[in-house]
């Protein structure tokens, strides 16, 4: 039962509890505010917060208690862990961990609702996921958007019955037991994977039996009361456990906030985002495309977008040259043996495309992998006929290859495809590669360096490939095959701040020219409580220092993670919001200590020993497939002078100028600029209505009297006259808005 939020009713558990006190210490609780209060063992998150206060107590929807390192979210009737930090979660639509608490609560609200209305309903996850929630369910209806209004309605309803939500934990045995017996096989498989001696089950009402229930880790808020704006807002199809060969089902998405004005802030910003939409507008303006038949996930760049491409790539190549960066070219397939000298194969194997094997022997393994695998998903006799399968398969690979080792009749299908992997890692073979690191520390080990050649700065715009999965691939942003803006920094220690100070400063000078001027950073460091980091802790301070020093130097606001780092060293990532305030991940600047150790790299130092470099891995935009895409929504498709792929349009108000208007055009095409022209028959309203729509940034209107005058009559795409000039003036004006960035030139 509960000890905070309600009176302790039952004497004999009183009469225990106060027992208990005598001899357990009180919890030590520290606040956000810095103090420390003290409260009896086995208080509740509700009973620190009606100890600061009934105001507190009443706006309280949760807890997040950190204790060595873990933070965890709780409710606020459960106990706390021990000594903890404690944040009392109030009704803010500002804290993600209170919108999390919120979102997975409408979770269960909507599932009911779902259940209720479509009483065949077999439900199978639902978490809270970024600007919402969803639920993943198996119902042989489709629900369409014309139902989302019927659930809605659903949902209001149970939300007025203000009911609460409580939590009880079942031994795990009859858990699974009571699971069985309902049947539902995403539970029990759920359930089974689920740690721990007990399950934790929540119930929307104050009763079991008489309330929907699901099996839960939490936490929830105290009662629907606190659900004031939600929405249903999609729903798609998915596969049990990303798994295309298994069970499709519909995941029905939703979002939750605690105040109508957020949901409707909210919606206005996904209405303003479809407009923006990069898929659309890439289509619309040429930029790119993605054709089934070359694959899907791989960006095919048509001339428009290849230009903006080409303009990012100048700018950045032009920028490197200043700060003694060297230029590489390096091919986009590697040896196995690469990856598993640097670890990439076959740990990511996954998300790779799959390798490919030389030999007869290494082919026929990875069939036989394949083959074990699509049987090892099945159950009973399927899976009996698939074992047998795999058994002949394995006998003719020992009969033409030898004796495969830990290979035997008894070996079960998981086993079996353990053994085969470690048979595979000896086989010669190919990968698509997934990081152009290793190719570019080959570049540095290809010949011997001394101290005085460092800092060595290797660039590439390098193409590598990851298989996502189906379900996730979009657009430019989720793909398969992209242009990493990848450099490589080799140096030594005492170099490392410097390093890394001017490899921050690109990143923002190039964010900025951009016109991404609002962003933070986060540093990702070690956190000393866990040992996954390689690498002497000696090293990681030095690094943790280097990065700290650069992001204070360089006056940026940032905040420090702490076990945020990646496990090769600490990091740091710039949060970028777009002008309609999404935030995105771009530029990352990378410290690393383990590849140079793996690849065994040295430079002789002036003691004429043999030093191992550190290594900088840096990417201001990232991956110029999923940058380009965010700067056509950014942009919403008019792009800046200098990126722009058509930059002035001439168009001619009838064929008396159409002559002058080809001149115009000529001399545009000469002095550099991207032009384009229109001398056709059509009206010269209609055709500022096209140019302006293709985002043309400066259209010249040429009519009799300017090509009397040799002059341009320059309107902008927002339907702007900006004036008559001559060409000579409206050219050198270009050129300085294409010199500054935009920072000056024909509307200034
Ligand atoms: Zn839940
Ligand atoms: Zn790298």
């Amino acid at each position: 039962m509960s000890r905070g939020s309600g009176p302790l009713v039952f004497l004999g558990d009183y009469f225990i509890w106060r027992q208990t006190q005598i001899w357990r210490l009180p919890l030590r609780v520290r606040l956000p505010d810095g103090n420390e209060i003290q409260i009896a063992d086995g208080s509740t998150v509700a009973d620190v917060a009606a100890s600061i206060g009934a105001g507190l107590a009443r706006a309280s929807v949760a807890g997040r208690a950190a204790r060595e390192g873990e933070s965890e979210l709780l409710d606020l009737s459960r106990p706390l862990p021990g000594d903890c930090e404690l944040s009392i979660l109030t009704a803010s639509d500002d804290d993600p961990d209170s919108l999390y608490v919120l979102r997975h609560s409408t979770a269960h609200v909507m599932a009911e609702a779902i259940c209720k209305l479509f009483p065949e309903t077999k439900l199978v996850y639902g978490p809270p996921v970024e600007d919402g929630f969803y639920y993943d369910i198996d119902l042989p209806r489709s629900i369409t958007p014309d139902d989302f209004p019927r659930i809605e309605a659903e949902m209001q309803k149970i939300i007025n019955e203000q009911r609460s939500f409580s939590r009880f934990d079942m031994p795990r045995a009859e858990a699974m037991s009571t699971l069985r017996d309902e049947g539902n096989r995403y539970k029990i498989d759920n359930a089974e994977r689920a740690e721990g001696g007990t399950l934790s089950f929540y119930v929307t009402g104050d009763e079991r039996g008489k309330y929907f229930e699901d099996l839960c880790r939490g936490p929830h808020l105290p009662s629907t009361k606190p659900i004031k704006a939600f929405k249903v807002r999609q729903v798609s199809r998915s596969y049990y456990r990303g798994d295309v060969n298994d069970q499709p089902l519909q995941r029905v998405y939703g979002t939750a906030f605690f105040k109508k004005e957020s949901l409707a802030e909210y919606l206005r910003r996904v209405e303003e985002a479809k407009k923006r939409d990069h898929r659309v507008i890439g289509k619309e303006l040429g930029l790119f495309t993605i054709s089934e038949q070359v694959g899907s996930g791989l960006v095919l760049w048509l001339p428009k977008g290849t230009t903006i491409r080409n303009a990012l790539q100048d700018y950045l190549t032009g920028e490197m040259a200043k700060l003694g960066y060297e230029l590489v070219c390096t091919p986009q397939i590697g040896q196995l043996g690469l990856y598993r000298t640097s670890g990439h194969y076959p740990y990511y194997e996954d998300s790779q495309y799959p390798a490919m094997f030389e030999s007869e022997r290494g082919k026929a393994l990875q069939s036989a992998v394949q083959l074990a695998q699509r049987f090892e998903r099945l159950q009973g006799g399927e899976r009996k006929k698939g074992e047998a399968a795999v058994a002949a398969m394995l006998a003719a690979i020992q009969e033409a290859w030898g004796p495969v080792a830990g290979l035997s009749e008894s070996v079960e299908l998981d086993e079996t495809i353990v053994r085969l992997r470690e048979a595979l890692i000896s086989e010669p073979g190919y990968l698509l590669r997934p990081m152009n690191c290793p190719h570019h520390i080959s570049c540095y080990a290809a010949r011997p360096h001394s101290y005085r050649d460092l800092p060595v700065r290797l660039a590439e715009y390098g193409t590598v490939y990851r298989y996502e999965q189906s379900g996730e691939i979009s657009g430019m942003t989720r793909v398969r095959g992209f242009t990493v803006d990848d450099a490589h920094l080799f140096c030594t220690a005492d170099q490392l701040p410097e390093e890394v100070l001017t490899t921050v400063q690109l990143t923002r000078k190039t964010l900025e020219t951009l016109g991404l001027t609002e962003y933070r950073v986060r540093l990702g460091m070690r956190d000393s409580r866990r040992d996954k980091w390689v690498g002497s802790p000696e090293n990681w301070g030095k690094a943790q220092d280097a990065i700290r020093t650069a992001a204070v130097a360089s006056g940026i606001e940032f905040t420090e993670e702490a076990g945020e780092a990646a496990f090769y060293g600490p990091k740091i990532d710039f949060l970028v919001k777009d002008c309609i305030g999404r935030t995105w991940q771009l530029g990352t600047v990378q410290v690393d200590y383990n590849l140079p150790e793996r690849f065994d790299l040295s430079y002789v130092g002036a003691d004429n020993a043999l030093h191992r470099p550190v290594m900088i891995h840096r990417a201001p935009f990232g991956s110029l497939e999923r940058f380009v895409g965010i700067l056509i929504e950014h942009f919403a498709g008019a792009f800046p002078l200098w990126l722009s792929p058509v930059q002035v349009a001439v168009a001619s108000v009838s064929e008396k100028s159409a002559s002058y208007a080809r001149l115009v055009y000529e001399k545009l095409r000469q002095a550099g600029l991207r032009a384009e022209l229109d001398a056709g028959d059509e009206k010269i309203g209609p055709k500022k209505h096209r140019l302006r729509s293709a985002k043309v940034n400066y259209i010249l209107v040429v009519g009799e009297k300017e090509a009397a005058d040799h002059a341009v009559n320059v309107n902008d795409r927002d339907g702007k006259t900006i004036g008559t000039t001559s060409l000579e003036a409206f050219i050198s004006s270009c050129r300085a808005e294409i010199e500054s960035k935009g920072r000056s030139g024909v509307a200034a």
